[in-house]
């Protein structure tokens, strides 16, 4: 499977970094080795001072699909999930400045924590009304709603299609809200849909 990330799909989110609010959606990849599952600690890597957490809405793809049109994406997921793209915002920064591919700062082991289970789409009102939300140590950190997605759900699918054939099982990050920010030892990060919590885990 493939772990598939957008960038900057929140307007407020791509201010806060100092990026401009794209046209169409930044889109970068995950190997399967970055997968953190079942609430496994996290552990910071030696090799970065500032890795910042984005608490995400997660896809995971149903069927098999190359150049799904946005009408009928729809068909293509059931399942929506919570997790955190963990982020090395310094070793990011070093790359961007040099115009290099991300995969250091977002594609390391542990980098993709997603929840433990997934809800059913259907058992949401209107999807492009969930909230969502993470608490670290109690305090609420970042909270988002998918109306505030500059692609919506069907437009991302349609997008990613058109350059990778999707497959059963592969999950895509839908992309963060406002209020990043750095992760300590000992931080405890739950993760929240409505009101269920999907993921519970501590920082290593
Ligand atoms: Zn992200």
């Amino acid at each position: 499977m493939k772990i598939v990330c957008i960038g900057r799909n929140y307007a407020d989110h791509a201010k806060e970094m100092g990026s401009e609010v794209p046209t169409e959606p930044v889109i970068f990849m995950k190997p399967d080795s970055a997968l953190l599952r079942n609430n496994a600690p996290f552990f910071i890597p030696e090799w970065s001072e500032n890795i910042h957490y984005e608490t995400e809405l997660v896809v995971k793809i149903n069927r098999l699909g190359k150049n799904i049109s946005e009408k009928f994406a729809h068909k293509y997921y059931d399942e929506i999930g919570l997790g955190v793209d963990f982020t090395a915002r310094d070793i990011q920064q070093k790359l961007k400045e040099k115009g290099l591919p991300w995969e250091r700062a977002k594609a390391f082991d542990g980098s993709a924590v997603i929840g433990e289970y997934f809800i059913n789409k259907a058992e949401f009102h209107d999807l492009s009304n969930i909230d969502f939300r993470l608490e670290i140590n109690g305090e609420e950190k970042q909270h988002g709603n998918t109306k505030d997605m500059l692609s919506n759900i069907d437009k991302l699918i349609a997008e990613v299609s058109k350059y990778f054939t999707l497959k059963i099982g592969d999950l895509i990050y839908t992309g963060t809200p406002v209020g990043v920010g750095p992760v300590k030892i000992n931080d405890e990060l739950k993760g929240y849909i409505e009101n269920q919590c999907l993921f519970n885990f501590k920082v290593k």
